[in-house]
């Protein structure tokens, strides 16, 4: 008998340390993803932006970001993967492989009363911030996860997507004349489409900003750092003494990456660098915070090859013009990081996240 409780015990604490380890768990969890950030992008932006802010990471780890269906994911399976803790089919935005339901970190969440915030430079219905807020067969239903995040009760949402909330007649590309900004109004969050305002919110409400059709102005074409955006939200956030979870994301990394347009990608990569040092800022004084930086996928394989020195800037070559399926970075501060190193799954990764925003 006494062999067999033994036998359990051992079984038990196996278990629930093979995830959440017997490290002390953090209250508040901030992910940040550089869509389309391969170690080299991280390389060139530590090499030419004398950016320290990836040095301070304790732990640092590689990730394999293969999708279920294929070698090279795409941004929708990639961001299913951190979001679910599963794998699943290219395209696919909070579904299995077989369009079944899988519950989001977000959702996980909430059931523990935490509050959830989104803040990105694309589209708040593009595929890495739907995997947070929606289910959906197709990264494309961009008006149909409009209407899904009307229901996802996020607590702090700022990105881009009048596109997909206003009808055609105010501007938007709805044909179905509806206006989910209202209908997001209605449900009491405040709402502006004033990239200023951010900067002054009461933050009593639940806020909801979008500052662009598609997407924001490039990082070196507006007046706001995506890092300002950051701030904002952890002030907003922070509020809920049960903790929050944040998902940024330097969106358009990658779309620089694909245009193989390094003068972009530079800007891109320093406007995302302004949100890691916010968060690392909030995080060293809280000491409750668990920050992760990682990326779904690289994009282009970006090789560094050389230093311009008239001009200090780095010289650099592509090997192609779309994803590939080299490892990405993976860094970690605050409790619980040093479940982050070695080389992992996306997927397994996402399991870690979901077992730590459960654990408190
Ligand atoms: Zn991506």
């Amino acid at each position: 008998m006494l062999k067999k409780y033994f036998t359990l015990l051992t079984v038990v604490l196996i278990s629930s340390t093979v995830f959440c380890g017997t490290s002390p768990k953090p209250k508040n969890i901030i992910l940040l993803i550089g869509d389309g950030m391969g170690l080299s992008q991280v390389t060139a932006s530590v090499l030419s932006l004398n950016n320290d802010q990836f040095k301070k990471f304790p732990t640092v780890g590689l990730i394999n970001t293969c999708s279920a269906d294929k070698l090279i994911t795409d941004s929708a399976a990639g961001a299913t993967a951190y979001s679910t803790g599963y794998k699943t089919g290219n395209g696919k935005i909070g579904v299995d492989v077989n369009n079944k339901t899988l519950t989001n970190i977000f959702e996980i969440a909430k059931k523990k009363k935490k509050s959830t915030g989104i803040v990105v430079t694309c589209s708040v219905t593009n595929a890495t911030p739907a995997a947070f807020l929606a289910h959906v067969e197709s990264r494309k239903s961009e008006f149909d996860i409009a209407a899904q995040i009307l229901n996802s009760n996020v607590d702090f949402l700022a990105g881009a997507g009048t596109d997909f909330f206003l009808p055609k007649e105010l501007g938007g590309k709805r044909e179905d004349k509806k206006n989910y900004v209202d209908s997001m109004k209605a449900k009491g969050y405040e709402y502006s489409d004033d990239s200023s305002k951010v900067f002054s919110l009461s933050l009593h409400k639940k806020f909801f900003g979008l500052y662009g059709g598609y997407a924001l102005p490039h990082g070196n074409q507006r007046s706001y750092t995506l890092g300002q955006l950051t701030k904002s939200a952890i002030q907003s956030l922070s509020k809920n003494q049960k903790g929050f979870f944040l998902m940024v994301e330097g969106s358009q990394i990658d779309w620089a990456a694909d245009k193989n347009d390094k003068e972009y990608l530079f800007a891109e990569q320093k406007d995302f660098n302004s949100a890691i040092e916010e968060a690392l800022k909030f995080a060293e004084k809280d000491k409750n915070t668990l920050v992760i930086v990682l990326s779904d996928h690289d994009t282009s394989s970006l090789g560094v090859s050389g230093l311009n020195k008239e001009t200090g800037v780095l010289d650099v070559v592509w090997a192609t013009r779309y994803h590939t399926a080299n490892f990405v970075g993976m860094f970690s501060y605050g409790p619980s990081s040093s479940l982050f190193g070695g080389i992992q799954e996306n997927d397994e990764v996402g399991k870690k996240l979901i077992s730590l925003a459960q654990s408190r």
